[in-house]
């Protein structure tokens, strides 16, 4: 007889807790540095380009406004950083002490102009 054991956690874990994990990479469009990672949400995972560039609120009015979504970067000295999901009553609780960043939009004046 085999004694029970608890299951081993698989490859497929692994990968789920790697993609979680935020990472700086430069956008591979725009080449301009980037945050990405997928939220910790298991509903609805999301993969996520951010801006490193915190924001403060009005900045993040600005982002909502030009139609780019804002996020919450938490975690600590001991803590893994995630990006989570930062919806309008996680907004207006106020208790939200998190790094604000904003969706990345490539912007155009990244793109060499040609003019001749
Ligand atoms: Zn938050
Ligand atoms: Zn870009």
């Amino acid at each position: 007889m085999t004694a029970p054991r608890w299951p081993k956690p698989t490859a497929a874990d692994h990968a789920q807790a790697s993609a979680e994990q935020v990472r700086e990479q430069p956008c591979p469009r725009c080449g301009a540095p980037t945050l990405t990672a997928r939220t910790p949400d298991r509903v609805c995972a999301v993969d996520v380009r951010a801006n490193p560039t915190p924001l403060d609120p009005t900045a993040e009015i600005l982002a909502r406004l030009a139609g780019r979504l804002t996020w919450c970067l938490t975690g600590g000295a001991n803590i893994p950083a995630r990006i989570r999901w930062r919806d309008r009553w996680h907004i207006a609780a106020g208790a939200c002490t998190h790094t604000v960043i904003a969706d990345h939009h490539c912007q155009p004046h990244y793109v060499q102009e040609s003019l001749g």
